[in-house]
């Protein structure tokens, strides 16, 4: 299929194809729009299906980012990097360094960072090749990893919902299932169990399931049976796509919030949550901590206090789209996309 007729191209700057047969290296890099700053989002490393399932995964990715960053009002446009990871053994170093080639090659339209499948030390790798890199935890302005301050946004944020929605302050007594334990999911549920929350949790890596249970006291369920748990929050924070046709008649939750990024299979799971009377706080809102702590360092003097008051912005701006959503009867997702088109085109 061609870019320009690929259900998910919108009008994206550049969407580019790289690759290195020496390191086993096949990436891609979007660029979705550069108005508001240089394109940046993390590289994702997958074992993607075939290479139609990663384009596709970069190009909604992409965008998502160019709306992330309008919202959190960062000075960054959005794009994204995919790796498929290669079949068998590799090295990774090598791999990465060829990565960094790459990004290099983009000229500067694309500041990568940390996303799935991707550590600090990666980027360190590619920090040999570009100096388009952040996410970093050496070096003058380094933020290091950004999942505590996508965590530390989502909690906030969901504080606003469930006092917008259970009228209730705090996490005290409530129930929350967590999908996916990773360096977001798990750091998020130490927050919510230090504030008095009950955990349920599912993960296909059962480490980490079995830490949850021994640290925070979680009960843990089956990936399949985490979506139709007594919660009052469900919070998808493995890969996207989990509130689709097949999972959302499951769902018991009050509020739906987390990490992943593309929560929504298709844009009318917004509407079809609201009809269920559930809260949905639109991913690319609650889930921009993390890149507004790159932005941070992108600016060349990290000021933690910038971040901060960044990730209270998150909360007034939830606050904004529950309010316009309720009173317009739209869907949360759409109000965000509203917004975040409007704050694209100025
Ligand atoms: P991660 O790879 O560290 O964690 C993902 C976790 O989900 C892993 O523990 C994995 O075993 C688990 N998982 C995978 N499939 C699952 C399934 N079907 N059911 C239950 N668990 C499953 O990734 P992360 O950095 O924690 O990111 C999580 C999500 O948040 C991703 O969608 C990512 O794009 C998004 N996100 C991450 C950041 C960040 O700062 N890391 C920022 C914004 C958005």
């Amino acid at each position: 299929m061609s870019i320009f007729s690929h259900p998910d191209f919108d009008d994206h700057e550049g969407v580019y194809s790289f690759s290195d047969p020496v390191s086993g290296l096949r990436c891609y890099i979007a660029v979705h729009n550069t108005n508001r700053g240089p394109a940046s989002g993390g590289t994702r490393f997958w074992q993607y299906t075939d290479d139609a399932a990663a384009l596709t995964d970069v190009l909604r990715l992409s965008r998502a980012m160019s709306y992330k960053n309008a919202m959190a009002e960062i000075p960054l446009g959005g794009g994204k990097g995919v790796i498929i990871k290669p079949e068998g053994s590799f090295d990774r170093a090598a791999l990465f360094s060829a990565y960094g080639r790459a990004i290099e090659k983009v000229g500067g339209q694309y500041i990568t960072a940390e996303d799935v499948g991707v550590s600090p030390d990666d980027m360190r790798v590619i920090k040999t090749q570009t100096d388009f890199v952040a996410g970093l935890d050496e070096g003058e302005a380094a933020s290091g990893d950004p999942s505590p301050h996508t965590a530390d946004g989502i909690y906030r944020g969901l504080g606003v919902a469930v006092q917008h929605k259970l009228g209730v302050e705090g996490f005290g007594g409530l129930i929350v299932a967590i999908q996916g334990l990773g360096h977001v999911g798990y750091n998020l549920a130490q927050r919510l169990y230090k504030s008095g929350a009950r955990l349920i949790v599912a993960d296909i890596n059962p480490e980490v399931t079995a830490r949850a249970a021994t640290e925070l006291n979680a009960s843990i369920v089956s990936v399949d049976d985490i979506y139709a748990q007594d919660a009052d929050i469900f919070a998808p924070c493995a890969l996207g796509g989990a509130i689709n046709a097949e999972t959302i008649d499951d769902i018991k939750a009050y509020i739906v919030g987390g990490a992943a990024n593309n929560q929504l299979r298709t844009p009318d799971m917004g509407e079809a949550l609201r009809t269920r009377d559930i809260l949905y706080c639109p991913d690319y809102v609650l889930n921009a901590g993390g890149i507004i702590n790159v932005a941070a360092e992108v600016s060349g003097t990290y000021d933690y206090s910038w971040v901060d008051a960044k990730l209270e912005n998150i909360k007034t701006t939830l606050q904004d789209i529950f309010t316009r959503s309720d009173s317009s009867n739209r869907p949360t997702n759409e109000v965000a996309n509203d917004i975040a088109r409007e704050r694209l085109r100025s």
